[in-house]
């Protein structure tokens, strides 16, 4: 039981969460529809075919709209969810911008060959010459 509880820990981590959350909301968004669709459009069409219940008009114009506002709902939530995830890519394309550029400061060009080196390097790494401190 304490390495099924490690297991998952690792897993948990390792794993993108946010892959995980997505995929759990669409899937329960799914589900959803797939049950309107059972309970609106499969379980009343097998009962008036079986001839168990007879319906008026208005009860299958009500399973219609029943099933097209659960599609509807359906809809809004992967969008909204579309909006968030490219809102939080955006977020972290910018942070890795901001990598670059500290990236970009932390080096130097060497006076000698002009080629890039790391701010802190005391000797080239291409020409091999001495670099003077500043
Ligand atoms: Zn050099």
């Amino acid at each position: 039981m304490k390495k099924f509880i490690e297991e998952f820990k690792a897993f948990a981590l390792r794993g993108n969460m946010m892959d995980m959350a997505v995929g759990v909301i669409i899937g329960g968004g799914f589900t959803g529809i797939v049950t309107s669709l059972t309970d609106n459009g499969i379980n009343p069409l097998l009962n008036f075919i079986t001839g168990a219940e007879t319906y008026t008009l208005q009860n299958i114009a009500g399973f219609g709209s029943k099933f097209i506002s659960d599609f509807v709902n359906f809809l809004i939530l992967a969008f909204v969810l579309f909006c968030l995830l490219k809102g939080i890519n955006k977020l972290m394309s910018l942070g890795q911008k901001k990598e670059e550029a500290v990236e970009k400061i932390s080096t130097k060009v060497c006076p000698f060959c002009l080629s890039e080196i790391p701010l802190e390097a005391t000797r080239c790494a291409h020409c091999t010459s001495v670099l003077e401190e500043k």
